[in-house]
C-alpha cells in the first residue's frame, strides 16, 4: 500500500466548463484517483476553484454581483456539477480561502528572503476607453511567434509561447477592442525564475519517465530563445491576495495583489490545509501529503492538466516551491492531455459551442460521458467529439457489450433457475481457457491504469466485457439447458460472477453502473479482484441476487439529431 496525492489543475470560477476542459484534468485525474483507492492505497484527491483575477472581476461585474459573492456562488455550482459527474476529491477548494492568502503571503516572504525576487517599475497598458489597466489577457493582437492574430497579451493560446502585452503586433482592449492604449508606469514584483534555470534543468532531466508531451513544453520554455525568463507576481488589481512579505507589508506594494498564476497553483497546498479544516483534521493531518520533512517523503504525487497548463506546473510552481528553501513536495509525476475538438471545430465557451458540464448531465447520467470522454481522451494528439462517435460508443459498448450481458445472464438465470446463483455441473477447458484470457487481461488493464495510459485502459476493459460476452455465445447456455441443464447452470454461475467482477473494475470509469450492478449482485463489498479464478467463484452456489433494471440505454437517431442541432452554437 501506497500513498498517493493526486491534483486536477484547478477550474477558473467564471463560469460552467466543456466537456473539453473536463477530460483534460478532472476526469482523468478522478479515474486514477478511484483506481488507487480500489487497489487498496492511501489517496488524497484535491482540486479547487480558481478565483482571482480580471475574469472573475468582469463576470461579477456582468452579472451584476460583487466579486466575492460571485465567485463563492460559482464555486457551489462548479461543485455540484462535480458530484453529478461522481469525481471524488477529497476536497474541492477555493484559491480565495483564507489558507492560501496566508501561504501565498509566506512563500513570496521566503523567495523575496532568497533574493529571488526583484521589484521592476514596467510599463503597464493603460485602457482610456475601459478606464482601468489591462491585465496582459485583456489584450489582444498578432502573435509574434506564429501570426495568430487573437493571441493574448500573456501567451498565445495557438502556439503556447508566453508572451509580454507589448510583444503583440496591433494590441486593443480585449473587454471594448479600443486600441486607444496607453502605456503607463508601474511597479511590480518579478520571480528570478532565470536565476533558477539550472536547477529547474536538472529537475526535469530527473524526470525521464514523464510524458514527451510534458518535458518537450518544459523544455522548451526553458531554454529556446534566452531561455527562461523572469516574471511578474503582482497586479494593479482590487480582487486577489494583498501582496505582502509573510505577515507583514510590503512597502511600495500597497493596493496590489499577487498575480493569480502564482498563486492558483499554491492552493494545491492550501487546499489540504482547507480539507483539514472542513474534516476536523490538525496540521500535521495535511502536512504529512505535503511536507517531505513531516512524513511525505513516501508520498506519490501525480498532476493532471491540459497541455496549455505544462509551462507552470514544469517552471513557475517549481521555481516557487524549490526558490522557498522549505521541504515542499515537488511534483512526481505530470500527466497532460491534447486538446478535445467538438464535432468539427473547437469548443467554444464565449460562443457556446459544443456540450457544457451542465448540459451533459440534464440529458445523460454521468457515467455516458465518462465512458466516452476517456476511452477517447486526447492522450498522444487532439481528438475528436462527434455524435455519431458518441452514440456509437454509447450504444455498442455500453448497453450491448456491458449492460446486455448483465440482463441477459440475470434474467435467463430467474426464468430458467431462481434469482440464486444455481448449482450443479463443472467447469471445464472452456472456462479455464475463459479464466487464462481474462487473467492476462487483467494483467494488461492494471498495467495500463498503473501507467495513467487512459485510452489504453479503456480498451482493455472493453475486451475484458468482450470476453465474457464470446464465453456466453461459445457456451449458450439457453442451448445448453436443454439437453444438460447442470452444465447450464454452471456456465450461468461463472456468469452471474462475472457480472460482479465486471463491475468491481469497471468502478473508475462507470461508478454509477458498477455501483448499480454490484447491488444487484448483492455484492456491495467486492474489492478489487487479485486473481481471476477466485473472483468468478465468489458468488456461491445459492447466493441471492436481483435482475437490476437498464444499465446503459440505447440512444436512437432522434435524440442525437436533436442534440447535434442543439450545441452548434449559441447557448441559450
Ligand atoms: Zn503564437
Amino acid at each position: 500500500m501506497a500513498r498517493h496525492l493526486i491534483t486536477s489543475a484547478i477550474p477558473y470560477i467564471n463560469g460552467i466548463k466543456h466537456l473539453g476542459n473536463l477530460v483534460g484534468s478532472q476526469l482523468p485525474a478522478d479515474l486514477y484517483a478511484r483506481y488507487l483507492r480500489a487497489r487498496g492505497h492511501e489517496v488524497m484527491f484535491l482540486c479547487a476553484t480558481d478565483e482571482h483575477g480580471t475574469p472573475a472581476e468582469l463576470a461579477a461585474a456582468k452579472a451584476g454581483k460583487p466579486v466575492a459573492e460571485y465567485c463563492a456562488e460559482m464555486h457551489t455550482v462548479q461543485a455540484e456539477i462535480a458530484k453529478g459527474f461522481r469525481l471524488s476529491f477529497d476536497h474541492f477548494g477555493r484559491s480565495s480561502s483564507p489558507q492560501n492568502h496566508k501561504l501565498t503571503q509566506h512563500l513570496a516572504g521566503r523567495l523575496a528572503d532568497a533574493g529571488l525576487i526583484r521589484e521592476v517599475s514596467e510599463k503597464q497598458v493603460y485602457s482610456h476607453a475601459d478606464k482601468r489597466f489591462l491585465p496582459d489577457r485583456y489584450i489582444e493582437g498578432t502573435c509574434p511567434n506564429c501570426g495568430y492574430d487573437k493571441a493574448r497579451g500573456d501567451q498565445c493560446e495557438n502556439c503556447t509561447k508566453q508572451l509580454d502585452p507589448t510583444d503583440l503586433i496591433e494590441p486593443r482592449s480585449a473587454i471594448s477592442g479600443s486600441t486607444d492604449l496607453e502605456v503607463r508606469e508601474t511597479k511590480h514584483l518579478y520571480l528570478r525564475q532565470s536565476d533558477m534555470r539550472g536547477k529547474l534543468q536538472e529537475w526535469i532531466d530527473s524526470k525521464t519517465d514523464w510524458p514527451v508531451l510534458t518535458t518537450s513544453i518544459a523544455k522548451k520554455w526553458l531554454n529556446d530563445g534566452d531561455g527562461l525568463q523572469d516574471r511578474g507576481i503582482t497586479r494593479d488589481l482590487d480582487w486577489g491576495i494583498p501582496v505582502k512579505k509573510g505577515e507583514e507589508d510590503w512597502p511600495g506594494m500597497e493596493g496590489k495583489v499577487f498575480y493569480v498564476w502564482f498563486d492558483a497553483p499554491i492552493e494545491y497546498i492550501a487546499c489540504a490545509g482547507e480539507w483539514a479544516e472542513a474534516n476536523g483534521k490538525t496540521d500535521a493531518d495535511w502536512e504529512r501529503w505535503w511536507r517531505t520533512d513531516k512524513g511525505a517523503d513516501d508520498v506519490r504525487y501525480t498532476q493532471f492538466m491540459g497541455k496549455d497548463n505544462v509551462p507552470f506546473h514544469t517552471l513557475s510552481f517549481p521555481a516557487t516551491i524549490l526558490g522557498s528553501g522549505e521541504d515542499w513536495k515537488l511534483v512526481d509525476y505530470i500527466k497532460s492531455f491534447n486538446y478535445l475538438n467538438y464535432d468539427g471545430g473547437q469548443f467554444s465557451t464565449s460562443q457556446g459551442r459544443g456540450v457544457f458540464m451542465d448540459q451533459a448531465l440534464e440529458i445523460l447520467p454521468a457515467d455516458y460521458w465518462r465512458w466516452w470522454l476517456l476511452s477517447h481522451a486526447p492522450e498522444s494528439s487532439d481528438s475528436e467529439f462527434t455524435w455519431e462517435n458518441f452514440q456509437g460508443s454509447v450504444n455498442k459498448d455500453l448497453a450491448d457489450v456491458l449492460g446486455n450481458f448483465a440482463s441477459r445472464v440475470t434474467k435467463f438465470c430467474r426464468s430458467k433457475f431462481s434469482e440464486e446463483v444455481p448449482a450443479g455441473g463443472t467447469p471445464g477447458a472452456r472456462e479455464a481457457q475463459l479464466i487464462a484470457d481474462l487473467e492476462k487481461g487483467l494483467r494488461e488493464y492494471e498495467t495500463h491504469m498503473d501507467a495513467i495510459e487512459v485510452r489504453k485502459s479503456a480498451a482493455a476493459l472493453r475486451a475484458l466485457w468482450v470476453l465474457g460476452n464470446e464465453y456466453l455465445q461459445d457456451v449458450a447456455p439457453w442451448t445448453t439447458f436443454k439437453d444438460d441443464p447442470d452444465t447450464a447452470a454452471m456456465q450461468i454461475r461463472i456468469a452471474l460472477n462475472l457480472i460482479r467482477f465486471y463491475a468491481a473494475i469497471s468502478s473508475p470509469f462507470i461508478p454509477d453502473a458498477s455501483a448499480q450492478l454490484l447491488t444487484a449482485m448483492h455484492a456491495e463489498d467486492a474489492g478489487w479482484p487479485t486473481d481471476v479464478a477466485s473472483a468468478v467463484a465468489a458468488l456461491p452456489e445459492g447466493h441471492s441476487f436481483s435482475v437490476p433494471d437498464v444499465t446503459f440505454r440505447k440512444i436512437s437517431d432522434e435524440e442525437r439529431s436533436g442534440w447535434q442541432e442543439r450545441f452548434a452554437g449559441v447557448r441559450t
